[in-house]
């Protein structure tokens, strides 16, 4: 052993059973997560080759890192054999090769997983013969290479769902779902679990622990015992995986072949895993989603700006609305002291109300330890009325999301100046207002900037980040880490606009819709036109997204949007939508659509007809695609004068597109790739 050189794993012996073998996966200090490359796999190999003649009682695989096991293969490398489809084959073989060696190894072998452990890191653990889990809150298990458009490669379609049976293999390959300690010890994926205090250091892996692992028997579900069953599961799971992504993704309905197969022998099943696995790479889908990744990866760690390290850790914010409750947590949840005021106090009540409940439903999934939700609520202080609490004080950052009129900000900046400590950054979260008229009123404009979140704003991970041409550089840096700190993606604009990336794009989708389907003569109904465009990968139809918006507040962004911009959006102001107030779209239960339990029912046809937009000639989807393409060439438009205005490259503007508006990760948004 000692002649091996390895740089991806460290190899020792357990003190006191030294016939226990330890192998910490460990790919350095530098890195934040330890990834399954082919250089480690290729020294597994060595390792176990090297044990073959000398086997040991037991050989442990671990991380060296305790919240990352191993994040599965480095995206780089995966781009890479993507993009080379005639090594694909070979890599893949090898991999399996590999891992039948672990499989075939005459001794048992251990993983002991804290952490990530994700894709190939989560194909190496089932390869091993038993899995320890460490109940840490960053422990998750799962297979997620669906959403970069391919499948799991590495025998994870065959082997898990002989571990765990069909539909639970399903719901984590193909619905892509993470399971906690937990979790995976109920579905049986774990066969013990730890806690982080009992964790690989202290525990004892003399022979009752071994004894422990050689009487696990695994017992598969009834269903899976049954051709019949089997075939049941996998039927019901096309229907649904078919519905869920309406046609446009291939890699889940892929995936799930795979896993369909895996009652056959291993060495068949996993030839079939490798052939679906190249289909799925060679796809448009897998190269639009994998670029799209590292493109994210870019706005999340590559710094613009000369930014020190400046820590904004008393973080206030005004308004506790939608916005402001959401925002409030999610800064509680990075860590911040939080100073949450508002005017109104039934908006406070509710807001702390919403922290609490979700503070609870992440202890009750075991995301968080119940010590650890109490810690983070008391990091909380309110304040109600006209009059700011001492707290303002101490703010290194305030944002503001109270509601959107000029003048309120203005008085309430005004104000904010006033009480808060000399250099503290003054943010705002409009949506709609020129940042810089709203700075018009401060002193120290040189500390303002826009930080421009979504809704929910805990869930939604990207933040647009605009200063104005006052705006300190230096302010930008700060507000940039801060969004880090938050575990969300910034993409910092050039320049301010009104309404900044994804509004604008968001207001030409929404705007041109209704114009399309109110006015044309041969023009297609809206519920044909939501459905043409959730089938080219749009996460949401324009009609259901107003739906969901409120009509008082569409209509709202749409006339601020179209005095911005009148030349560029058609007009609309004889569009009378939010006239009814009883039907207001999801807040009131109807609007395009009847909703019930946040989900649309049927289409309200009642309320089109009153909008005189209801054509009563049949309709086929080739007037409503006709009609989308029209839009969408209207977006791109959009979007390209985004490009050519300087506010951002065509990387960034379709990465705010996709995460903040939900538009055509499939195709890479709606700029698209530009190299082939
Ligand atoms: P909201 O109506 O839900 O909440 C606004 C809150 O601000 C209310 O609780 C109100 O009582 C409070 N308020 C009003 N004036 C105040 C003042 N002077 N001081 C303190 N509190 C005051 O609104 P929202 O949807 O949370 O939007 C807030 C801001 O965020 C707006 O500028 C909006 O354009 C922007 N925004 C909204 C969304 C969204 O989807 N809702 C998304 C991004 C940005």
């Amino acid at each position: 052993m000692e002649n091996l050189k390895l740089t991806k794993w460290k190899y020792a012996h357990n003190e006191e059973t030294p016939r226990i073998r330890i192998l910490s996966l460990d790919c350095g200090v530098d890195a934040k997560q330890n990834t399954l490359s082919k250089q480690a796999l290729e020294e597994l190999s060595k390792i176990l080759d090297a044990n073959l003649y000398h086997p040991p009682t037991a050989m442990v695989i671990k991380s060296s890192k305790s919240e990352s096991f191993c994040a599965g293969m480095d995206v780089d490398e995966i781009r890479e054999i993507v993009n080379d489809p005639s090594n694909l084959k070979l890599l893949l073989n090898r991999a399996h090769e590999i891992l039948m060696k672990v499989r075939l190894a005459t001794y048992p072998i251990i993983a002991v997983i804290s952490g990530e452990c994700l894709g190939g890191g989560l194909e190496l653990a089932l390869a091993c013969h038993y899995r320890i889990v460490v109940d840490h809150p960053k422990t998750r298990l799962g297979l997620p290479e669906t959403q970069l458009g391919i499948i799991p490669g590495f025998g994870g379609t065959q082997i898990l769902p002989k571990v765990v049976g069909l539909q639970n293999a399903i719901r984590v390959i193909v619905g892509g779902k993470k399971l906690s300690a937990k979790e995976a010890k109920s579905i049986g994926l774990a066969d013990m679990i730890v806690s982080p205090e009992n964790s690989f250091s202290k525990l004892d892996l003399g022979d009752a622990i071994l004894n422990h692992f050689l009487s696990v028997k695994r017992k598969l579900p009834w269903m899976d015992r049954l051709p019949f069953g089997k075939h049941f599961v996998c039927s019901m799971a096309r229907k649904a995986t078919m519905k869920a992504t309406k046609g446009v993704y291939p890699a889940p309905m892929l995936a799930l072949e795979a896993v369909c197969a895996s009652s056959q022998p291993l060495e068949k099943g996993l030839n079939k895993e490798r052939d679906l696995f190249i289909k799925a790479a060679n796809t448009s889908e897998a190269k639009n989603l994998i670029n799209l990744f590292s493109v994210r990866k870019e706005a999340r760690t590559e710094t613009p700006l000369e930014a020190k390290v400046y820590p904004l850790d008393y973080v206030g914010v005004i308004g506790a609305g939608v916005m402001g409750s959401t925002i409030a947590y999610a800064a509680l949840t990075a860590r911040k002291q939080v100073y949450l005021h508002d005017t109104y106090v039934p908006s406070i009540h509710k807001a702390v109300r919403f922290i609490e409940d979700e503070l609870r439903r992440e202890v009750k999934k075991g995301k968080m330890s119940k010590e650890k939700a109490e810690e983070t609520r008391d990091r909380l202080t309110i304040g109600y009325g006209d009059i700011f609490h001492d707290r303002i004080g101490r703010c290194d950052v305030v944002i503001e999301a109270i509601v959107e009129d000029m003048a309120e900000k203005h008085k309430l900046f005004t104000k904010l100046e006033e009480f808060t400590r000399p250099g503290a950054i003054l943010v705002t979260n409009t949506s709609s207002l020129l940042p810089s008229e709203i700075a018009s009123v401060l002193k120290h404009p040189e500390n303002f900037c826009a930080m421009h979140f979504f809704n929910p704003a805990h869930k939604m991970d990207l933040v647009e980040i605009a200063g104005t041409s006052r705006t300190d550089p230096e302010t930008i840096a700060k507000v940039l880490n801060l969004t880090r700190a938050m575990g969300k993606t910034p993409v910092v604009l050039n320049k301010e606009c009104v309404g900044l990336l994804v509004n604008r794009v968001m207001t030409q989708y929404l705007m041109q819709s209704i114009y399309y389907v109110s006015t044309i003569p041969n023009r297609p109904n809206l519920w044909m036109l939501d459905k043409a465009f959730e089938a080219c990968g749009m996460v949401m139809g324009p009609f259901k997204t107003l739906d969901l918006i409120g009509f008082d507040t569409g209509a709202h962004v749409m006339k601020v949007m179209s005095e911005a911009y009148p030349k560029r959006l058609p007009n609309l102001s004889d569009f009378k939508i939010a006239e009814d107030k009883s039907t207001l779209g999801t807040k009131t239960g109807k609007g395009f659509y009847l909703w019930k339990n946040g989900k649309p029912i049927k289409p309200n046809y009642e309320f089109a007809r009153w909008l005189d937009i209801f054509p009563y000639r049949k309709k086929t989807m080739d007037e409503a695609n006709c009609v989308r393409e029209i839009v969408l060439s209207k977006m791109k438009e959009e979007a390209m004068k985004m490009y050519d205005e300087g506010l951002a490259s065509m990387d960034m503007i379709d990465l705010s597109l996709i995460l903040g508006g939900g538009m055509m990760p499939n195709r890479r948004g709606v700029i698209g790739r530009v190299e082939s």
